[in-house]
């Protein structure tokens, strides 16, 4: 573990080498597993109020879930996270495009309608922040969904915290991403 501000980096984000490979995975994570998306009190205020110009990007099915069961829920883990089907699992903002799950809100977002891009716990996947009450954990999340990211990361000798330098200066700002730039070169160094 390496201690950048109050949050504990485990090695794994300097070590793993990873980039997303959607054509392999098909965007796995927006419809895999058995709860929603890690949303803040903030984000999911947000989701809310941009719900009426992301519905008409949404599966019906989807909007139907949304307003009948919630945008978000607490799951098991006592998270706030957002709404998914009962059976499949997948979040009701995913749709498939070319065989492709992706986000409606974030095809919003490129589109220009709203400034919000998504939930920073998806755009930060597949590293997993977690607030505990002294320190903050930023892991690796190991799923193999992912493993193409893995394959494709290796053959481009991209390092995971590289990948997703844009989401943890979203999460932590420039300077604590420039800490974690130093803290790495100084791993390669030891
Ligand atoms: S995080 Fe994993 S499942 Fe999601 S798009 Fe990237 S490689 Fe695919």
């Amino acid at each position: 573990m390496i201690s950048i501000g109050d949050a504990l980096v485990s090695l794994d984000v300097f070590e793993k080498k990873f980039i997303c490979d959607i054509s392999k995975c098909k965007g796995a994570c927006c419809v895999e597993g058995d709860s929603g998306a890690p949303v803040t009190e903030d984000e999911n205020k947000i989701i809310h109020e941009i719900f009426p110009k992301v519905k008409a990007l949404m599966k019906p099915e989807s909007i139907e879930r949304g307003e009948t069961k919630g945008l978000s829920f607490v799951d098991q883990e006592e998270e706030l996270v957002t709404m998914i089907h009962e059976n499949s699992g997948e979040c009701i903002f995913a749709i498939q495009e070319n065989g492709i799950s992706i986000c409606t809100i974030e095809k919003l977002w490129e589109a220009g309608e709203i400034t919000f891009r998504k939930p920073v716990s998806c755009h930060l996947y597949p590293i997993r922040v977690k607030e505990y009450p002294i320190f903050t954990a930023v892991n690796y999340d190991e799923w193999d969904i992912c493993e193409a990211g893995l394959i494709k990361g290796e053959a481009a000798g991209l390092p995971l915290y590289r990948f997703l330098k844009d989401a943890l200066i979203r999460r932590f700002g420039e300077d604590w991403y420039a800490q974690l730039e130093i803290a790495a070169k100084d791993l390669i160094d030891d």
